[in-house]
């Protein structure tokens, strides 16, 4: 279900002048959704309150021309944990997706997934945090008590169960949601997978749809780890080269590249 439940992000920024902070608080600052804007032009850092996704805050901020890293996501109140998945996959989908554990019964669930054909996608977390044969090694959708596939609003349903993210005309689905049955700390070690058509919550009548919502073969997927609080990150960029979170994973990921899938998966 979309949220409203206003979010803090903490976000690494090229500053080095008065100007730049004047840049990034007139790009910010009275856009519906912002509640709140501080920058720290020492630490080089900026502080918002909002309820946009994490991507949207970060493209107001780049389009006054300096790169954005998102260093920690947190509430005004105490978090519970926090987990992020970093999504892989055929036809050079990729995707970000962060949980926020932002009282006992809400999870918050921000995320940006690229490179999707345009319109409905299933997405689930999944049993396993096996990507031994990619997203096929997964396992089912998580569901620990051994209930029916659903909507994420229905009671009879698995707690792995998201609904569907909608990707616009660019392929891009940035999304944010409040999940009242999924906990930070029953997912972290398993997978979040993004599925190639929509899911029918159940509804569909076809025998996979009580099953899997019947949403397709299993287009990107990627192990749900813990991740930092707000404030609680202490890497730093370098200021003459800062990096996007793209260009900083295919760092971290060189030499180490998955091998690419090149057969769709199958539809289970
Ligand atoms: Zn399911």
């Amino acid at each position: 279900m979309h949220t409203d439940a206003a979010t803090k992000l903490e976000f690494a920024v090229q500053m080095n002048c008065e100007s730049c902070v004047k840049a990034v608080r007139a790009a910010l600052q009275g856009v519906q959704g912002v509640h709140s804007v501080e920058v720290d032009l020492a630490h080089e850092q900026v502080l918002v309150e909002s309820t946009l996704t994490s991507q949207e805050v970060q493209t107001l901020i780049e389009s006054t021309g300096r790169h954005a890293v998102l260093k920690g996501m947190g509430t005004t109140g105490q978090d519970l944990g926090a987990a992020v998945a970093i999504l892989d996959g055929a036809h050079s989908i990729k995707g970000v997706i962060r949980f926020l554990q932002i009282s006992p019964e809400h999870c918050l669930i921000d995320g940006t997934v690229d490179g999707l054909e345009p319109g409905l996608h299933g997405l689930h977390v999944h049993e396993l945090g096996d990507l031994t044969l990619g997203c096929l090694s997964c396992g089912e959708h998580f569901n620990p008590f051994k209930k029916q596939h659903g909507a994420p609003e229905d009671l009879e349903r698995h707690v792995g169960d998201l609904g569907n993210i909608l990707a616009g005309p660019d392929g891009r689905a940035s999304f944010r949601l409040e999940d009242s049955q999924l906990k930070v700390w029953d997912i972290i070690g398993r997978s979040l997978v993004v599925s190639s058509g929509e899911d029918d919550l159940g509804k569909g009548g076809h025998p996979l749809s009580k099953e899997t919502g019947n949403s397709g073969e299993r287009l990107a997927c990627g192990i749900i780890a813990r991740s930092a609080g707000l404030f609680k990150n202490p890497k730093q960029i370098c200021a003459c080269d800062g990096v996007t979170l793209w260009e900083e994973r295919a760092r971290t990921v060189s030499g180490l590249k998955q091998k690419e899938t090149k057969t769709p998966f199958a539809n289970l």
